[in-house]
């Protein structure tokens, strides 16, 4: 890949490419990495966390057959049979995070554990999973398709993939479908790896999203709630009415577990242990972009659509639906607050900053 205007940055750890490696990052609890090729992404980490039963993996990589020959020859290279997984836990529902989930339970008849509000996006609007300005760039493959609550274009996903997802869809007995055979609720105990972790509702990122704590060990899988470099795309295109405030919240509510956390176990990127001051970075990231974007509500003299504030909110590397989606969400974030006030014209929100 290559850019024109700006200059190269360096790789993020979320984007290198996966790798054979197998980490034992405590007993029982091991590292795996599935690849998968999306903006800024490059690989999913599945966890494997071993007890007297067999394992369960964690976030079993994309849907389709070239990402579960992997994922067989990660276990076969830790010396795990297929049969022996006997349970999958899906952080959220997006699918480098579900992929191989249903094939499991479909081969295997592996329990699927996700948030009890897990949902699947089988249409073509789902959302991009990582913020613009991580994206290193935005493909071509994000194309307009002119569906969206604020009136701009909206997402689209590679056609071979969209294909891939619908032919999941429409062929469940051949690729299995995750629906959860047991769906969480905050607070929940789930026995995993012979320890009991604590069930912690972190919706922003997704409305479904789940992280999990091992209160003895300190370890939290954190999904893509908290990631080591990048910060999670917040998007516009949900059922919620406020997502960057949930996310708030919920950024808040791992922050508050202090030095309960001894090491976050990210669904991308190298585990790490500075989990309050990632928490903390990722909260100032947005509490800034919400700062600009009062400033821009105060330099311009009328109301704005989302695309013409997005231009002045991001780079020009990263214009596009998912800038779109993002200026969206906080702008929504701001008129509940009761900084802006919105109105329709020709079809389209227009924002405009109370003075
Ligand atoms: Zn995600
Ligand atoms: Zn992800």
């Amino acid at each position: 890949m290559t850019s024109t205007a700006d200059s190269p940055r360096p790789v993020r750890q979320e984007a290198q490419r996966a790798t054979d490696e197998i980490t034992e990052l405590a007993p029982g609890v091991l590292r795996t990495q599935l690849p998968i090729d999306l903006p800024g992404l490059g690989h999913v980490n599945m966890y494997v966390l071993e007890d007297d039963r067999g394992v369960t993996v964690v976030d079993p990589g994309m849907p389709g057959r070239e990402s579960f020959t992997v994922l067989k020859a990660r276990l076969r290279a830790i010396g795990v049979p297929l049969k022996r997984v006997h349970s999958v836990l899906v952080t959220h529902s997006h699918p480098d995070h579900y992929g191989g989930a249903g094939r499991l339970r479909k081969d295997v008849g592996a329990e699927i554990i996700a948030h009890r509000r897990f949902r699947l996006w089988w249409d073509p609007y789902e959302p991009p999973d990582i913020d613009v300005e991580d994206a290193p760039l935005l493909t071509p493959q994000i194309r307009p398709n002119g569906e969206t609550p604020w009136g701009g274009r909206g997402y689209d996903i590679p056609w071979s993939r969209r294909a891939r997802l619908r032919m999941h869809a429409k062929f469940p007995r051949v690729f299995g479908v995750p629906h959860p055979t047991r769906r969480v609720d905050e607070g929940d105990r789930v026995m995993l790896a012979g320890r009991e972790w604590l069930a912690i509702h972190t919706p922003g990122h997704t409305e479904d999203h789940l992280c999990l704590l091992d209160p003895e060990s300190g370890l939290l899988i954190s999904g893509d709630h908290v990631l080591p470099t990048i910060t999670p795309h917040i998007s516009g295109m949900t059922r919620a009415v406020d997502p960057l405030r949930e996310f708030f919240g919920s950024l808040d509510k791992i922050g508050s577990l202090g030095t309960q956390m001894k090491m976050a176990l990210p669904a991308h990127g190298t585990p790490f242990t500075n989990v309050v001051e990632r928490v903390e970075h990722i909260k100032e990231h947005h509490i800034e972009r919400l700062d600009k974007l009062r400033q821009i509500g105060a330099d311009f003299d009328r109301p704005a659509t989302v695309m013409d504030i997005a231009r002045h909110l991001f780079s020009a590397r990263a214009q596009g639906p998912m800038a779109d989606s993002e200026t969206f969400a906080h702008l929504e974030h701001l008129r509940l607050a009761g900084e802006f006030q919105c109105r329709q014209r020709d079809g389209l929100l227009e924002y405009v900053r109370v003075s």
